[in-house]
């Protein structure tokens, strides 16, 4: 890992990496006061103004000449003053009073720390009892982007933090943290673990080691066994933000899952995993809930991600992944899922045995099911053969 714990102030990183760093610390020092200051108190103008403070008092100075400006210190110093005028001015009530008065606490108290590297080694950790002896802790770099990730407005679509995992062929992986500097607010950075939980699940230890387009294996299945891991482990991902790192989690997963690269591999696969699911919760739900089932599914993915084939066989598993179209599948499904510490050849042979009508009746199916959620067709894509993730050109300065 790049990151020492807690991680100094580093002076070669670029002023809105520091920035991004400052905003945070602040919200993680902030914890217990997020969900009230997001959810429950709604949009009333104090909580408004403290979350527009958190942008503009990390804003990197423009005309200062010191190249290390020490911007936790200014953040603190505007939400402090703007909390200062919400509890002289605002006419508050005693439980808001309280509440903004501890929240000025929090803000005073805050110090330098790395929330964000904390949080990839807790994901580390959750991931590498998966692969064991594959597992590789992957070095990771923050950047900042000067677009949108999704080119929108952050009104719609706070979710401003993207990533992508680069394969050298001699060294560690290296997962590539991306923010849009101008916006990087609560809803970002509760979307971290689940951002973070794809790379490393998904992409970290993915074999062969090289960058494939986004296909049904490697953005598809595998995506969809990360969001069941990352149900399993948010609560201990961001110590005091578990509700709200699922609820942003999902929300981002959401938004991302309908961009045009991502519509038909994710789609396709999640539709098809989950019959996979439902199918088999009908024939041993009496014995398994469906969290046992979608974890069993889950571990085949990981077992396939790490077997060095080429990634059309990976594909054509992934599009024979159903118990309605070959009676081998099945019994190669119905195997797995008993025991997931079996061999995964016969599921591997059975979609290699299937035929290219057979898999063009699958291709049909899941597009039929995908057209009833209102998903339609694959997409064609010109910018596929580029990083699954890399969905926009980040300036990654750092
Ligand atoms: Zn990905």
């Amino acid at each position: 890992m790049n990151f020492p714990h807690p991680r100094p102030a580093d002076p070669s990183e670029t002023l809105e990496v520091k920035s991004i760093r400052a905003r945070s610390i602040v919200l993680q020092a902030c914890r217990d006061y997020l969900p009230a200051l997001t959810q429950e108190r709604g949009q009333d103008a104090e909580s408004k103004a403290i979350l527009a403070a958190l942008q503009y008092g990390s804003r990197p100075p423009r005309h200062s000449s010191d190249p290390n400006p020490d911007l936790l210190g200014k953040l603190k110093a505007a939400l402090i003053r703007q909390l200062k005028h919400i509890i002289e001015l605002a006419e508050l009530d005693e439980a808001s009073l309280r509440f903004y008065r501890g929240l000025r606490r929090e803000v005073e108290g805050a110090q330098m720390a790395d929330p964000i590297g904390d949080l990839l080694q807790r994901i580390c950790r959750k991931a590498e009892p998966l692969y064991g002896k594959d597992w590789l802790d992957p070095d990771v770099r923050l950047g900042w982007a000067g677009l949108h990730p999704r080119n929108a407005s952050t009104d719609d679509d706070p979710y401003t933090a993207t990533a992508r995992t680069q394969k050298p062929e001699d060294s560690a992986s290296l997962v590539r943290l991306s923010v849009f500097e101008k916006y990087f607010g609560v809803e970002a950075y509760c979307s971290l673990p689940l951002v973070l939980t794809h790379e490393l699940v998904c992409h970290v230890p993915a074999v062969p080691r090289k960058s494939h387009p986004p296909g049904v294996f490697n953005e598809g299945f595998m995506d969809w066994a990360a969001l069941i891991y990352f149900r399993q482990w948010c609560s201990e991902l961001s110590p005091g933000l578990g509700s709200l790192t699922r609820y942003h989690g999902e929300k981002f997963h959401d938004r991302q899952r309908n961009t045009a690269k991502l519509r038909w591999p994710r789609g396709s696969a999640h539709t098809l995993a989950n019959g996979v699911v439902d199918w088999w919760s009908e024939v041993m739900g009496f014995r398994y809930t469906q969290e046992d089932i979608q974890r069993r599914l889950a571990s085949l993915a990981v077992r396939v991600n790490v077997v060095d084939v080429d990634m059309s066989v990976k594909d054509a598993l992934v599009l024979a992944l159903t118990p309605h179209g070959s009676q081998t599948m099945a019994a190669a499904l119905d195997a797995f899922l008993r025991d997931p510490t079996t061999s995964i050849d016969p599921l591997l042979d059975a979609a290699g045995s299937l035929s290219l009508d057979d898999v063009g009746d699958h291709l049909l199916d899941a597009a039929a099911s995908l057209a009833l959620d209102g998903v339609g067709l694959p997409v064609v894509d010109s910018t596929a053969n580029v990083g699954a993730d890399d969905v926009l050109e980040a300036k990654e300065l750092s």
